[in-house]
């Protein structure tokens, strides 16, 4: 049994209370799975959510980070979607153009297969490294001799000698669970002082406000609003010049400096405001589960094929929160995730042209942002299922 935090791990108070619970969560989502069996044996673990009253830093307090294991099986990108590479390309532009990133020497934490500094270093012409124990140079981007190379490991002082005019750190800080001594740690390993320091986490008001359960997973011990993030930024000694929304408010973006003064606040009144939408959270999430599951049930009385589209983390919590028989398969456009099977429920990972043979009724998108190119896929194999969204 885990023990239970009783302490912020963004401010340190001790003003925190309990507000949802998951029982029973796949301790990871995106581990690629060989087989049914052990897919629906796999390994899980307890969420319980706490708020705490004085930052609004949300977090698992009975996290075990013993159930981590972010190997090269680990498979989490989403670079085979059109509408994903998009939406990087213009956060690249903008980054380069906003701090003038050419000839600049970048380091990212947590680069996954490097597809992001990729861009940066293409576009800018920058030199980058990138770290991530999860890096595979078999299907990674591959390492350009003085432009783009890869540590796999996790990104501490040991490598304060890797110079940096610009970190960036996307999808990486909501895994960590302290993330005030992480953040002291990349304070302390970032030498250049004109550095900036750029971070991309999910949007926990849009998770509270959408009454998006299929967000909260094990994998993400740490969820930030911007009043949260902000806290932790200051209080790690960083000044932050930017906070913004993005991606339809699924990002929260965070712009920060190692010297110099805050050019934006962190207003302590939206706590209260953050208060009312946590209070609510957790019986809306119940009805919603509910309304789900009644559609579930009758979907299978009318005999229709379901599919879900998707296999990420999302789906994994969606699917392990409903159960539902009806839903054979799932669907996912990144080939390396075909063939290998759901986290706890264990459905078997599919091609879009599965559907031609499948002929499912219904596709249930995990997150609408992708319901254009989704439509287009179907049309273009020629099948008309429904679409439904979360
Ligand atoms: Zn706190």
């Amino acid at each position: 049994m885990a023990t239970e935090k009783k302490t912020c791990w963004c401010c340190g108070s001790q003003e925190l209370k309990k507000f949802y619970e998951v029982d029973d969560a796949p301790v990871h989502s995106v581990l690629c799975i060989s087989s049914r069996e052990e897919a629906i044996n796999f390994r899980t673990g307890n969420i319980k959510l706490v708020f705490c009253k004085d930052c609004g830093f949300v977090f698992n307090a009975i996290f075990e980070a013993a159930h981590s294991a972010y190997s090269e099986k680990y498979e989490a990108t989403q670079s085979f979607s059109p509408a994903f590479n998009a939406f990087n390309e213009k956060l690249a532009r903008g980054l380069i153009e906003r701090f003038d990133l050419c000839g600049k020497d970048i380091v990212e934490i947590g680069c996954g297969h490097g597809e992001f500094i990729k861009l940066l270093s293409e576009i800018g012409n920058n030199r980058c490294v990138g770290f991530d124990p999860a890096y595979r140079e078999d299907v990674g981007v591959p390492a350009v001799e003085g432009k783009i190379s890869f540590v796999k490991d996790y990104y501490s002082e040991k490598y304060s000698d890797y110079k940096a005019d610009f970190v960036c750190c996307k999808m990486t800080l909501e895994h960590i669970q302290d993330v005030y001594s992480f953040m002291s740690t990349v304070k302390k390993s970032v030498k250049n002082t004109d550095a900036t320091i750029f971070f991309q986490i999910p949007n926990f008001e849009l998770i509270l406000k959408e009454l998006a359960f299929w967000d909260v997973y094990y994998e993400h011990s740490s969820y930030f609003t911007k009043q949260s993030l902000f806290k932790l930024f200051e209080r790690a000694g960083f000044t932050v010049t930017n906070i913004w929304t993005d991606f339809d408010d699924q990002y929260l973006m965070i712009e920060s400096g190692l010297k110099g003064k805050h050019q934006i606040n962190g207003k302590a009144s939206d706590i209260a405001e953050l208060q009312v939408l946590i209070d609510t959270f957790k019986i809306s999430c119940k009805e919603k589960i509910l309304e789900w599951s009644k559609k579930f049930k009758s979907f299978k009385q009318e005999n229709k094929k379901v599919v879900v589209w998707s296999s990420s983390s999302k789906a994994v919590a969606f699917l392990t929160a409903l159960r539902p028989s009806v839903v054979e398969y799932v669907i996912d456009i990144n080939p390396r995730r075909q063939g290998f099977f759901m986290a706890g429920t264990g459905q078997e990972i599919m091609s879009p042209s599965f559907l031609k043979e499948y002929q499912a009724d219904i596709a249930i998108i995990m997150n609408p942002i992708y319901l254009p190119e989704i439509k287009k896929m179907l049309a273009e194999l020629d099948v008309y299922t429904q679409v439904l969204t979360v």
